[in-house]
């Protein structure tokens, strides 16, 4: 459900819970805590495979169907005001990142406090194909304009930018005459991909974040809005991260539907729901550029499902890989300017060094390399590897470290 440390489960199998009620509590900074989208009880907790393919503890609840409230839920307007108090609500309601890439709210709005000047609202979902975030901007337009100024006052930042690319016009006419001075609207072309942050703060503010850097090194923090807009219903109401919009598409379905799902969902239900025209030959979950292909549609939707394909067999044929005629369109095209063609090499021979020397770890995993090659090599699936490969490189180090420090 999130990036760092799993968080801790409070219940046990048998506990009754109410739709709300913390679940499961944060470990560590960089963590989050869960709550349940439903009433119901607690029949397992156990290892459960997810989305990324990898197991993990799950905590299975049985919905009783009436999604009776947590009664201990209230507003919170001492929030309004009060950055520490606002950190704090937002950190105990599991708000994430929900463009997808999971990271914890409150650990982005300390990291961005006293540094940033400018906080980016990002509405450019530049994905192909998906319509989440421009359609919770249409339904929710209160509480995005009150969660802006939340986020501008916890990040102690001076002014805020919406970012919305140009073909989301509703979003546009609906949004810019209601917006308060110090929040500009950035009308951005519709490109893919630059909606991940450092593209989205080169394209709005013209800074660029060094390799390795943050947002907050050059004065900024980048916001999703449906991520903004569940800030502001915590505050509102108490309500914590346990729903969000799930555009659900693709050649096996009757039409295309934007649902709303309750966290944690398992995908083949939220597929059931929507008139399958037949069995997916490919379900992916998350964008089709950047998503995850699925072998198993049990794998519970997460707080970045933003997208849900399911492909029928025409469009899922596989064409043969070849080996790489160094035409040089990887790099021509990465939005990065790495080296893709050189990162898959190295990938394959396990050469950390270099793939650290060739700055893997800026990589966005947006596929536009994989995308154009002619030889069909797995470019960016194989850059996944790679960086699973750094992080227990960077882990082992830091064990060896410690245990040396330990010994002296
Ligand atoms: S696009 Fe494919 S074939 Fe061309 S250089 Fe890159 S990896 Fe090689
Ligand atoms: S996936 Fe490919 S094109 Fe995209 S940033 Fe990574 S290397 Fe560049």
């Amino acid at each position: 459900m999130h990036i760092g440390a799993p968080s801790r489960p409070l219940v046990e199998v048998g506990t009754q819970v109410k739709r709300g009620e913390k679940i499961a509590e944060a470990q560590g900074g960089i963590s989050a805590c869960l709550h349940s989208p439903v009433s119901g009880t607690v029949s397992a907790i156990e290892p459960h495979l997810t989305a990324s393919g990898s197991r993990t503890d799950c905590i299975v609840i049985d919905s009783d169907g009436l999604n009776t409230p947590d009664p201990s839920l209230r507003p919170h307007p001492e929030c309004e005001h009060d950055p520490d108090a606002l950190i704090a609500l937002v950190r105990e309601a599991g708000i994430t990142g929900m463009g997808g890439a999971g990271f914890p709210t409150a650990a982005k709005i300390l990291s961005a406090r006293g540094k940033a000047d400018t906080v980016l609202f990002n509405g450019a979902e530049c994905e192909p194909g998906i319509v989440s975030d421009f359609c919770s901007m249409l339904d929710n337009s209160p509480q995005l304009l009150h969660g802006m100024e939340l986020l501008l006052m916890a990040c102690g930042a001076e002014k805020g930018v919406l970012a919305i690319e140009e073909n989301k016009s509703e979003a546009i006419s609906l949004l810019s005459p209601l917006l308060p001075e110090r929040i500009t609207l950035r009308v951005l072309p519709t490109a893919y991909p630059q909606g991940g942050e450092k593209q989205l703060i080169y394209r709005s503010l013209g800074r660029e974040v060094p390799s390795g850097g943050l947002p907050a090194d050059v004065g900024c923090a980048v916001f999703n809005v449906e991520t903004v807009i569940a800030v502001a219903e915590a505050v509102e109401s108490g309500k914590p991260l346990i729903e969000r919009y799930c555009t659900v598409t693709g050649t096996a379905l009757q039409k295309p539907k934007l649902v709303k799902i309750a966290i944690g969902t398992p995908v083949e239900h939220i597929l059931r729901s929507v008139d399958p025209l037949c069995e997916p030959r490919k379900v992916i979950a998350g964008g089709v550029m950047m998503g995850s292909s699925l072998f198993d549609l049990s794998v519970p939707a997460e707080k970045g499902t933003n997208g849900i394909f399911a492909m029928a067999l025409d469009d899922t044929r596989f064409r043969e890989q070849s080996v790489c005629i160094r035409c040089g369109r990887c790099a021509e095209n990465c939005p990065m300017g790495l080296m893709p063609n050189y990162l898959y090499m190295f990938v394959k021979k396990n050469a950390l060094d270099k793939l650290r020397a060739y700055h893997l770890n800026d990589c966005l995993d947006c596929g536009v390399c994989a995308y154009g090659c002619p030889a069909r090599l797995p470019l960016n699936q194989s850059f996944r590897l790679g960086k699973a490969k750094l992080r227990a490189d960077d882990a082992a180090r830091r064990a060896r470290e410690q245990a040396e420090k330990e010994a002296r």
